[in-house]
């Protein structure tokens, strides 16, 4: 799986659908669109003047009664959860969801309309880095309702989920990690789940004009009412999976992190998405760009100095901040107005040269060949140097997160390697290297 899922995505073209809207009945088309990078999710109402977009964002979160509702002035988008659950968990970053409404088709209740036409756009990556939320230390919020929230960090994106209905009636529980082909398969089909009591007053006040059995099901006492049989045995649960994963969607960014969710509900998904974003704009506040693990699963400058026979003024990597499975290597080097160059590129205009840019992705990608090959009787020479890319200058002050990837490699003689630098997660400059190993 080269592929590179650390990458912002958007669709690949335009695609819609018609349907029926929830809460007036009437048909409503929503269109997906491509977007460039570090957008985000934006609702466009193409049915009002000027066409105003709302940001899928928690700080326009307006009502979590039954659904999500997100606003920006007087302007709103309602039961928002399900398209952005799909588009966050197909791995969509940037998109723009127009529609003629102010909610989208409801379709059968579940997510599975927004995988088919997620599906029909494409995916297709983009040139930046995803922005990810990790969890460094458990986080929890709780409701009135009895809704318990608790995120932990965890290397991948997980939930574990238990509802339970009135007297403790249909008592679910699952657990799972968020991948693509795990949601389509085991989430996006669950649909909502109502219970008559609550339904009843509205469908009076005819506030609900589409709701009917082909878009929810419907639990009296003991029944359960729907159009088809239930598609799973847990069929609740997975909903509240669903919901979760689209209410969360509003912090904006990929989390990395294990949410343990008791009976939850919209607004305490809601109250854990804006404890996130109060987390994250405490971490933007600090100097800090990204938190550097130290331990033993990177290597500290000594180890570096082991494996590299560079020194004063040529080493540029301080340290290996980690590995990830055989192929991957993350480094450091932290850039200061003493660095040598500086002096004459150029006087009173410090700018990294782009040349030891690449001799530090040569260095780091060296490490993991290194490692990789553990042949202390054969040396690497640097080979060639292809898509050379300078996209953004290197000052004083930054701090590069050098990231190489090894593509190709044939027996112990030759690898390619796919690397970036990287500052304040934008990509500084790339490179393909290719590298030759010869008996010493
Ligand atoms: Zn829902």
């Amino acid at each position: 799986m080269p592929s590179t899922p650390e990458f912002q995505q958007t669709v690949g073209k335009m695609a819609g659908f018609t349907g029926i809207a929830l809460h007036t009945g009437e048909k409503v088309t929503l269109r997906l669109h491509p977007a460039p990078v570090d957008h985000g999710i934006k609702f466009r109402r193409e049915d009002l003047q000027d066409e105003p977009t709302i940001d899928a964002k928690i700080d326009n979160l307006k009502m979590v009664e039954r659904a999500t509702t997100i606003g920006e002035g007087s302007v709103r988008v309602h039961t928002v959860e399900h398209v952005l659950a799909a588009l966050c968990a197909m791995g969509v970053d940037n998109a723009i969801v127009e529609m003629d409404a102010n909610e989208p088709p409801i379709g059968d209740g579940s997510a599975q309309p927004y995988v088919d036409l997620i599906k029909k756009a494409g995916v297709t990556a983009q040139e930046e880095p995803r922005k990810f939320f990790d969890v460094r230390e458990p986080m929890h919020v709780e409701a009135k309702t009895g809704a318990l929230l608790v995120l932990l960090p965890d290397d991948k994106f997980r939930i574990s989920c238990t509802q339970a209905g009135p007297n403790n009636q249909f008592t679910q529980f699952l657990s799972l990690e968020l991948t693509p082909s795990i949601f389509e398969c085991e989430i996006a089909p669950a649909r909502t789940f109502v219970y008559y009591e609550d339904v009843e007053a509205l469908m009076d006040k005819n506030l609900i004009k589409g709701g009917s059995l082909e878009n929810a099901i419907v639990v009296r006492g003991e029944a359960v009412l729907s159009k088809e049989p239930l598609r799973f045995s847990d069929e609740f649960v997975r909903h509240k999976i669903l919901d979760i994963i689209g209410d969360l969607a509003l912090v904006g960014r990929r989390i990395r992190g294990h949410v343990v969710a008791v009976k939850p509900g919209h607004a305490a998904n809601a109250e854990l998405a804006r404890a996130l974003a109060r987390e994250q704009t405490r971490r933007s506040a600090m100097s800090t760009p990204r938190a550097i693990p130290i331990g033993d699963s990177g290597l500290d400058t000594g180890e570096v100095m082991n494996i590299l026979p560079h020194r004063y003024p040529f080493l540029m990597v301080d340290r290996v901040i980690g590995f990830e499975g055989e192929n991957k290597i993350t480094a450091i080097k932290s850039i200061t107005i003493n660095e040598p160059f500086f002096q004459g590129h150029f006087p009173g205009h410090p700018v990294m040269p782009g040349v030891m840019q690449v001799e530090a992705m040569a260095q780091v990608a060296s490490i993991l060949l290194f490692k990789l090959t553990k042949t202390s009787s054969r040396v690497g020479y640097f080979m060639s140097a292809d898509q050379v890319k300078f996209r953004k200058p290197v000052l004083p002050g930054d701090t590069i997160f050098i990231h190489a990837e090894l593509t190709r490699a044939r027996g112990n003689r030759m690898a390619k390697t796919k690397c970036y630098c990287v500052v304040n997660d934008a990509i500084v400059s790339e490179a393909e290297l290719m590298f030759t190993f010869l008996d010493k």
